[in-house]
C-alpha cells in the first residue's frame, strides 16, 4: 500500500534537530528518545531516520540495512533501559483505528512496572 509522508510531523522535526529530544540511542538509521508524556517509568520511542509512516511502509520499502539497524536498535534500547529480565512491552500504533498520533513509524518501549494485560 502506498503511503504519503508528512514531513512536518513532530518526529520529522526531531530528526532534523528542529525540536529537542531526550536521546537514548543514536545509530546510523535509527533514533531513540524518551516520550514527552511517559506512561510508565520507562517509555522510550524508537524511530527510523527514514521517512516511513508506519510498520507496513517500513517493512515494504526500507533497505535491509535500515531494517537490521532498526530491529537491533530496539533491542539495544531495551538493554540500555534495563527492562530485561523483568519484562516490557513494545507497541506500534498505525493509522486512525490504531490511534497513531504521529505519522512517522515509532515503537513504544514501555517498562519499569507491571503493565497489566492489554490486547486492545
Ligand atoms: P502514537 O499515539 O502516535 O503511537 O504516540 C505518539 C507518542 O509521541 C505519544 O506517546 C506522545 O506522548 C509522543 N510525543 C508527541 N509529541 C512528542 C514530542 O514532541 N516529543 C516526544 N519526546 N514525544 C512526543
Amino acid at each position: 500500500m502506498p503511503y504519503s509522508y508528512d514531513d512536518q510531523n513532530i518526529f520529522a522535526k526531531i530528526l532534523r534537530g528542529e525540536i529537542p529530544n531526550d536521546t537514548v540511542l543514536e545509530t546510523e538509521h535509527s533514533l531513540a528518545f524518551r516520550d514527552i508524556q511517559p506512561q510508565a517509568p520507562v517509555h522510550i520511542l524508537v524511530i527510523p531516520r527514514g521517512a516511513y509512516v508506519n510498520y507496513d511502509d517500513f517493512a515494504t520499502n526500507a533497505t535491509d540495512a535500515e531494517i537490521l539497524d532498526y530491529t537491533r536498535a530496539i533491542s539495544k534500547v531495551c538493554e540500555i533501559a534495563g527492562v530485561d529480565p523483568d519484562g516490557f512491552r513494545m507497541i506500534s500504533n498505525a493509522g486512525e483505528n490504531g490511534v497513531q498520533e504521529v505519522p512517522h513509524l515509532h515503537v513504544h518501549i514501555l517498562g519499569g512496572r507491571p503493565l497489566g494485560r492489554m490486547l486492545a
